[in-house]
């Protein structure tokens, strides 16, 4: 793996009580000519890499990847306005403070809901033209290399790319209480 290939790691369910029920979206799986990292709210691909193997469990990627396949326009990921989060004194519930996954004196496996902090992160909502979605994720989609984002379809989820590969992110419905950051997409027509 070459060192600017992105890291999927931090697309991989991270969420301890999640795992316990979906314990194979814990890493990345391989399936076809694609290997793919997801956490159920945010999914990334890329050209299969062999180190990652087949699923655990049957995954049905492909067919999600179905809306891609049509037509679309991407717009480069435009610039927020704001933190993502806030930073708190309380330690992170996941992970306890350490800001791994496990207490093995060697955990490397980093937990992606505090981003390796261990403190909990109240993250903020960003609200695109079409769809409002969590920070948290839209943070990591910012940080791949020359991210670009594409409208929402109806309700469905809202396609991205970068150089390496793509993804697809949910849209939030419920944010009540959450800070939100609006952010304009200047090349969007409606
Ligand atoms: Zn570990
Ligand atoms: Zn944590």
């Amino acid at each position: 793996m070459s060192t600017t290939e992105p890291d999927l790691r931090p697309f991989c369910l991270s969420n301890l009580a999640k795992l316990k029920i979906r314990p194979y979206l814990g890493k990345p799986f391989s399936i076809g000519d694609f290997t793919y990292a997801t956490n159920g709210y945010i999914l990334v691909r890329v050209p299969v890499r062999k180190a990652y193997g087949p699923p655990d469990s049957p995954v049905g990627v492909e067919t999600v990847y179905a809306k891609l396949l049509a037509e679309i326009s991407y717009f480069p990921a435009p610039a927020i306005d704001g933190p993502l989060f806030v930073m708190r004194d309380t330690p992170c519930p996941n992970c306890q403070g350490r800001g791994t996954l496990h207490d093995c004196p060697n955990c490397s496996c980093r937990c992606q809901e505090c981003a390796g902090a261990g403190k909990e992160l109240d993250y903020a909502v960003v609200r695109l033209p079409w769809a409002v979605f969590d920070a948290k994720y839209i943070s990591k989609i910012w940080q791949l290399p020359n991210p670009c984002i594409a409208a929402c379809r109806e309700k469905g989820p809202m396609p991205f790319r970068f150089d390496g590969g793509d993804g697809l992110i949910m849209p939030m419905r419920y944010y009540d209480g959450r800070r939100v950051i609006d952010v304009a997409v200047p090349e969007y027509q409606p």
